[in-house]
């Protein structure tokens, strides 16, 4: 069992965020360092490590991951302009935190993604 995160504390309730939105499987948040006007995480309830360790019994919670953006997207305002949805993963993905979550990222232009 990989160590609990920040993120585990937050779905509970037990550490502080500004939670847009949570359901049986998916908690969305504001991340504390926005890149952009718009900057929320989407993190499934179970935690799951990386997308390395996803298993089809997370189809569910991972298909919702992207119900939910699109809600939030269109609450932001942001839906028609466009936005980015992340995954990172593990070292070279530049993963901080080992609760998989979607960046979901607009507000402005971004350009293209960086190497
Ligand atoms: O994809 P990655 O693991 O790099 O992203 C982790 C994200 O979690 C960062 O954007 C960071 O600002 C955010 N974070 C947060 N609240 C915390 C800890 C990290 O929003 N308490």
């Amino acid at each position: 069992m990989a160590e609990e995160t920040i993120f585990s504390k937050i779905i509970r309730g037990e550490a502080p965020a500004d939670i847009l939105y949570q359901d049986e499987l998916v908690t969305a948040f504001r991340d504390i360092r926005p890149q952009a006007p718009t900057h929320i995480l989407i993190v499934p309830n179970r935690p799951i490590p990386t997308a390395n360790d996803v298993t089809p019994e997370d189809e569910p919670a991972l298909g919702r991951m992207f119900t939910v953006a699109a809600k939030l997207a269109r609450q932001e305002g942001i839906a028609d302009d466009g936005y980015r949805l992340l995954v990172n993963c593990g070292r070279h993905g530049g993963q901080e935190v080992y609760h998989l979550h979607m960046h979901l990222i607009g507000g402005r232009p971004l350009g293209p993604m960086l190497a």
